[in-house]
């Protein structure tokens, strides 16, 4: 391809270069991706795709569309998705819940949102050793049930004291 790209033929991100060096998700890769995670495991219409666009910064400029979202059930699908990828030169973008404040997980050059929310199995908890093992889908909420059973919690939130009057 020659010549400047617009804002819109890259997805609106304003680095055209970078955008050019990827190639669009075609029918046959959405077949492919299909042939890995199975049909319930990939997302295409626009409507439920929305959810995938952003994560919890309401900036307008962290919004981006992905052509597809993946949800692989363990580490082999991802690695196979990643292998589809690569050689079609897909970009990828890994989300977990999406409630990033960064704009992280949002595909900023389109192509794939790799969702991990299948992938959410507890494999793990050590009470004695103080640590719990999961999966990248896991919750927040899930992993503090889990702990709370053992007589543990996590504590993901810094706590300031309160200032003294
Ligand atoms: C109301 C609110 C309260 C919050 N409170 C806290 C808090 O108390 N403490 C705190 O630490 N944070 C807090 N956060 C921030 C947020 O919850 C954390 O940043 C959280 O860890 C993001 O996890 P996620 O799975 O939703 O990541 P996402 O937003 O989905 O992704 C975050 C980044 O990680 C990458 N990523 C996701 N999964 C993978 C993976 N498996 N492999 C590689 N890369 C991956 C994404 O591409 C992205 O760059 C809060 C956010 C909100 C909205």
């Amino acid at each position: 391809m020659t010549g400047e790209m617009t804002i819109e033929e890259t997805n609106g991100y304003e680095c055209a270069s970078e955008a050019r060096r990827f190639r669009p998700v075609t029918a046959e890769v959405i077949r492919a991706l299909e042939g890995i995670v199975g049909t319930g495991g990939v997302v295409v219409d626009a409507e439920r795709l929305e959810v995938y666009s952003h994560d919890e910064t309401s900036e307008a400029d962290y919004v981006r569309m992905p052509e597809v979202v993946v949800k692989p059930r363990d580490a082999s699908e991802v690695s196979q998705i990643l292998r589809l990828a690569n050689r079609e030169t897909i970009p990828v973008t890994p989300r977990g819940s999406g409630t990033g404040l960064s704009g992280g997980c949002v595909p900023m050059f389109g192509g794939i949102v790799l969702s991990m929310e299948r992938m959410n199995r507890i494999i793990e908890v050590d009470r004695e050793n103080l640590f719990i093992v999961v999966e990248p889908g896991v919750t927040t909420g899930e992993i503090q049930r889990r702990a709370r059973r053992k007589g543990c919690s996590m504590r993901a939130t810094r706590v300031r004291p309160k200032a003294r009057r």
